[in-house]
């Protein structure tokens, strides 16, 4: 297997770090490894990765800190690996800017698909350009501001259409509540998570084949939500 993905690791743990590296290196990713935030910084200017695998105990700063300052200047997908498992954290590092979050220990068959899902959402970053978005049947039209099913227009109200594109927008990358309704509510509503579960349902109801299963708006239980596209 062999691609042109670069992946760079930020990971002090030696043994983790190796796994990593033996592991993304086995599936065709170039890959580079460092133990330090300082040492990261560095390589993703010099470098240029694709995708950053990030510890968030790292001896030299903390991850989420980390994430906050990258995020003022790149969208480069991150996913946060880490040894703290609660909810609260997980969403912690989402609102940071990370594009994913996996607990320590992890399966590296989850790693891999996560970080699939994490370079795909950078290339759909641009597809957004092109305005359109497939799901199934359904299409996402940003330039028409339309959503259809075989061509037959589905009605969105405003507030379902701004949280459809939003997600459309991030593809792949986990939002959480607190996002969702900073950016389709405004900043004052930041406890009413009911919100956005509500306008969500209504939302599958009207994208999802089966709103009880549902193929593309994802839960990510506690934190948030996922949009995934047909490839
Ligand atoms: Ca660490």
């Amino acid at each position: 297997m062999n691609n042109d993905d670069k992946i760079l690791i930020i990971e002090d743990e030696a043994p983790i770090r190796r796994f990593l590296d033996i592991l993304t290196t086995g599936h065709g990713y170039q890959v580079k490894t460092v133990e330090t935030a300082r040492e990261g910084l560095k390589q993703i200017i010099a470098w240029n990765p694709h995708l950053i695998l990030l510890d968030l105990g790292l001896p030299d700063a903390d991850g989420l800190d980390f994430t906050k300052e990258l995020r003022s200047w790149t969208d480069i997908p991150i996913i946060v690996i880490s040894a703290r498992d609660k909810e609260a954290d997980k969403v912690l590092a989402l609102d940071a800017g990370a594009n994913d979050y996996l607990t320590k220990p992890f399966g590296s068959g989850e790693l891999l698909a996560r970080i699939r899902v994490a370079l795909r959402s950078n290339i759909n970053m641009g597809v957004i350009d092109n305005c359109k978005y497939q799901f199934g049947d359904v299409i996402l039209d940003l330039a028409m501001q339309t959503v259809t099913r075989s061509g037959a227009i589905i009605k969105l109200t405003p507030k379902e259409y701004k949280i459809f594109t939003l997600l459309a927008k991030y593809m792949g990358k986990v939002l959480t509540h607190k996002q969702i309704l900073k950016e389709v509510w405004g900043g004052n509503y930041s406890e009413h998570s009911h919100y956005v579960r509500i306008h969500i349902a209504q939302l599958r109801h009207k994208i999802e084949r089966c709103s009880a299963q549902p193929k593309y708006i994802i839960t990510e239980n506690g934190v948030g939500y996922r949009l995934l596209s047909d490839d």
